[in-house]
């Protein structure tokens, strides 16, 4: 028999704010526990919600980006549910009036362009953290994340691969994060998802019975738990047994292997209602549109412009519109310095091998573009060879230093004057007379270790062409 998996996702991502949904308590990541809190976002009794309003800003550019059709007024709701984690006793979401519906975006894979369209994307806050396994037999509770604004981004059920998720998933972060919107740091936890898949037989035009693979973080994890879920549920249609029911389940990362959790709630069972507290808020036209005027060019529009304006290669132009970081410092340095190949160059070869040895990712690279630019231009001059360029980049990553002045300190300009080349090229030969006349015997290996001892004695400052060349004449002088 055929099988064909579907599968729709909610994603939650995490708004770049700098302040929670609801309170001003800080979102920032990494901060000792219970750092960021009030009673507010503690869900004390009494406590009044304030809406965030750089957090709408944020969801109307997301909505924006997934041309998604806005609401007119949009909603705060409360979710009711009982958990350590949520001390309040429910969670404010958007449950009757989100803020965008009927988006969707374009996706490629390996052999086709599909539409991926949402159902919906709605506002919603964070809730805390429990902590297991720091005191023993103890469950510790951290609120730093309680009240963090989150979109949940919900795909109807049009996916058919796990390859299509992965793109979507790719294509989202990119959109996201390209726009401000959020980080999308799946490793910490900014965007994370939720897998929902069923299974039919090719032809089918119904639905079959679906789980939810809860809270997901990897692209590579996704995968597999998807083609594990897929295979499990073929297995129960065929083996006629009653197993598969509506439920949700964890996926274990170690044991390959997805579990259940819990059978799926329904809508009844939260007793969503309107927050009383919180009043419809209205998204004016205007507001829309100084929204729209914000954003910046997509990754999209960026690679279109790389590819044929600027004669960059595909993949190239790829990696660098696949970060917003290095999207920024590739167009900041080409304002100082005008050849893109140099400075796609520079980033491709030299930035990303220092932050790759730093153990950075792309997205972790800063660099200050004006001085960044400069180096460039001053290895294309010609005023410092390249592998002194490379260690200039270093110290600008690691020390902020300025390149001009650290060559002017430091002694590094290249050594153009060829007369002083001709009197180091001499000096070698006569102390390395043996390797000459090994040279000369027909040794290449020789020749290197030649170069070596010109470019030694230069401390390295001479333009290794210009030595290259002046020392092949020399020898060739004395074989004749
Ligand atoms: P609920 O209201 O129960 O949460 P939704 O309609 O919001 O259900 O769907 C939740 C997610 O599950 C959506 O991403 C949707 O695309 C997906 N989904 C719904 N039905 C199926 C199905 N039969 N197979 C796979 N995914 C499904
Ligand atoms: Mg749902
Ligand atoms: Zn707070």
């Amino acid at each position: 028999m055929n099988y064909e998996t579907v599968i729709g996702l909610e994603t939650h991502i995490e708004l770049a704010t700098k302040s929670k949904l609801f309170c001003a308590c800080a979102t920032t990541f990494g901060v000792d526990a219970n750092e960021n809190i009030c009673p507010a976002c503690m869900g004390m009794p009494g406590m009044t919600a304030v809406t965030n309003y750089h957090a709408v800003t944020l969801g109307i550019a997301a909505a924006l980006v997934t041309n998604s059709e806005i609401a007119a007024t949009m909603t705060f709701d409360k979710k009711s549910y009982f958990y350590p984690d949520l001390p309040g006793g429910y969670q404010i979401t958007q449950m009757f009036a989100p803020i965008c519906r009927n988006g969707w975006l374009d996706i490629k894979t390996a052999t086709a362009t599909r539409r991926i369209t949402l159902k919906q994307i709605h506002i919603e806050e964070d809730a805390g953290k429990l902590v297991h396994d720091i005191v023993a037999g103890a469950t510790l509770v951290d609120f730093n994340r309680a009240s963090v604004p989150l979109a949940e981004i919900v795909t109807n059920p049009d996916f058919r691969s796990a390859e299509e998720v992965v793109a979507y998933l790719e294509k989202l972060r990119s959109l996201l994060s390209f726009a401000g919107i959020s980080d999308c740091k799946m490793q910490e936890g900014s965007m994370r998802c939720d897998v929902n898949i069923s299974v039919r037989k090719v032809g089918d035009v119904t639905f079959g019975t679906r789980t939810e693979i809860k809270n997901m973080n990897s692209l590579r994890a996704i995968t597999r738990a998807i083609e594990y879920e897929s295979e499990r549920h073929i297995d129960a249609l065929e083996s006629g047994s009653n197993e598969l029911i509506q439920e949700t389940r964890r996926w274990d990362d170690g044991k390959g292997i997805t579990v259940a959790m819990r059978d799926k709630e329904d809508a009844a069972d939260y007793r969503y209602f309107p927050n009383p507290e919180l009043l419809p808020i209205t998204i004016s036209d205007e507001w829309i549109d100084s929204v729209r005027a914000s954003l910046p060019e997509s990754a999209e529009a960026k690679y279109t412009r790389m590819t044929t304006q600027m004669g960059l290669s595909d993949y190239d132009s790829r990696i660098i519109t696949g970060s917003r970081a290095l999207s920024q410092i590739f167009d900041e340095t080409l304002r100082d310095f005008s050849k893109p190949k140099d400075v796609v160059n520079w980033i491709m070869v030299e930035l990303l091998s220092v932050a790759k040895g730093d153990n950075k990712g792309e997205d972790d690279i800063s660099i200050d573009s004006k001085k960044f630019a400069k180096l460039i231009s001053l290895v294309d001059q010609g005023v410092i060879n390249r592998t002194i360029g490379k260690e200039i980049l270093v110290k600008i990553l690691a020390d902020d230093i300025d390149p001009e002045k650290y060559i002017a300190a430091h002694g590094l300009a290249s050594i153009t004057d060829s007369s002083f080349i001709t009197r180091l090229i001499d000096e070698v030969m006569s102390e390395y007379a043996a390797s000459v006349a090994e040279y000369l015997g027909g040794n290449e290996k020789a020749y290197g270790f030649l170069v070596g001892q010109v470019m030694r004695k230069a401390e390295r400052k001479a333009d290794p062409k210009t030595v290259n060349e002046m020392l092949r004449a020399e020898l060739k002088r004395r074989a004749n």
